[in-house]
């Protein structure tokens, strides 16, 4: 058995959801599971739903909810041109279950109703896909995946449990595979009190690699607008080349900081049975793409990776004591406990300083807690730009004239903290 994710952009419309189904009829003899996300750019929109709702802002909600209904109203009567279709009632449901929790005012923590609210970007998603599959002849079953990815209540940054999530999905997915195609959300699981979590923005990936991993798939594909992982973001680049394979390490570092075309956490479980991921373009399907794998590593070309909203705190000992190792542990622990992800560090005898996520709300916290032992600057509005296997000359013209702020260099990769402005 396979397993595909279809990310926001590969079914923004009613076309790009035509062009997904016309994907999967290339694979009539594979058992398929397929992971989907929210239909374009809805998380953001219900980012903002959720953002007016805890600001008592109910104009300003209505307005985004009339959005996100608008948006998959298009989808809808694209896809399905009998308005009599069951899936009519089924949006209309899950819409209603959504404006049920709008209309009382927020009781519970912000991470809780953000998971509640946000998450039915997917639930929407996936009961229109699945029922155009259907429509089309593609025998699809929808999948509760809360049923399935059972986690913690770390509420937008969930944690799964492996044993329970291996379970139910053994007992669950490959029953329907013998009737057809099995479509799930991604990013959504669920607690042991049937509560939704998220796992993290941009999550879908992830949820994908549960499934490989769970269900020892042999390979596991990711459908993108980009022909494959790219030597650089072509955002931001002019020319960058494809990637036809990279090891499993070389995705995890390039991913970790910050390249975007898979979430960094998709490809630990993948490795660990070594299943391979395909990243190929649903824009493109007959396109070779990349391959991540059990690869040696060699003979890769220059890559660049950048990640956005990094922010540089710098700590001073107040008592004129060193940073040493005691100290370091400390606040190391300091740093978790914040939850606050260290991308870089550096030290001297009194001053450590650490490029972060510029998270401003938990960095305040954080301020707070060090402030009795420990001067903090914090300097933000940067990004850290990442250069892998890098020649003398691509280093000499990303450095060129600019501020750097933080900077380090093993072998041929280098680490680099520049102001966010900075064109490469
Ligand atoms: N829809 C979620 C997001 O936009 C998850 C995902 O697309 O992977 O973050
Ligand atoms: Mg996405």
């Amino acid at each position: 058995m396979r397993v595909f994710k279809f990310g926001g952009a590969s079914i923004k419309d009613a076309e790009s959801i035509q062009n997904v189904a016309s994907i999967v009829r290339r694979f009539p003899n594979d058992s398929l599971v397929i992971v989907i996300s929210a239909s374009g750019k809805t998380t953001n929109a219900m980012e903002l739903v959720l953002k007016a709702y805890w600001e008592r802002d109910l104009e300003e909600m209505q307005a985004a909810l009339n959005k996100v209904k608008a948006h998959h109203k298009a989808l809808t009567d694209g896809l399905f041109p009998n308005l009599e279709h069951p899936v009519y009632n089924e949006i209309h449901d899950i819409l209603i279950d959504l404006e049920w929790i709008l209309e009382e005012e927020p009781q519970d923590e912000f991470d809780y109703l953000y998971d509640q609210i946000v998450g039915t970007g997917e639930l929407l998603s996936t009961t229109i896909v699945s029922a155009y599959f259907n429509e089309v002849n593609l025998k699809t079953t929808w999948l509760d995946v809360r049923d399935c990815i059972k986690t913690d209540n770390t509420y937008r940054d969930a944690n799964i449990n492996w044993e329970e999530t291996e379970g139910a999905i053994k007992e669950k997915v490959p029953t329907l595979l013998t009737q057809g195609l099995v479509i799930t959300q991604g990013f959504l699981g669920g607690t042991t009190e049937n509560f939704t979590t998220t796992l993290g923005r941009e999550g879908s990936d992830f949820t994908a690699a549960i499934f490989s991993y769970c269900l020892d798939a042999q390979d596991m594909s990711i459908w993108k607008d980009v022909p494959g992982v790219l030597t650089a973001d072509p955002r931001l680049f002019d020319h960058p080349t494809l990637v036809e394979q990279l090891s499993y390490s070389e995705a995890i570092e390039m991913t970790y900081y910050g390249a975007q075309v898979i979430h960094p956490k998709t490809i630990r479980p993948l490795q660990n049975k070594t299943i391979p991921l395909h990243v190929k373009s649903f824009i493109d399907p007959e396109g070779k793409g990349t391959v991540i794998g059990a690869f040696e590593d060699k003979n890769y070309p220059p890559m660049i990776v950048v990640k956005k909203e990094q922010a540089i705190l710098r700590m001073v000992s107040k008592d004129f004591f060193f940073v040493d190792e005691v100290k370091f542990s400390k606040l190391f622990e300091t740093l978790a406990k914040h939850r606050i992800k260290v991308n870089m560090t550096q030290n001297t005898a009194l001053a450590f300083s650490v490029c972060v996520n510029d998270d401003a709300q938990k960095i305040e916290a954080l301020i707070a807690d060090l402030e009795m032992n420990y001067e903090v600057k914090k300097i933000e509005g940067l990004k850290l730009v990442t250069i892998r296997h890098t020649s003398e000359a691509l280093f000499d013209r990303i450095i060129d004239a600019r501020k750097i702020y933080l900077e380090e260099k093993i072998g041929s990769n280098i680490q680099l903290v520049m102001n966010k402005e900075e064109i490469l």
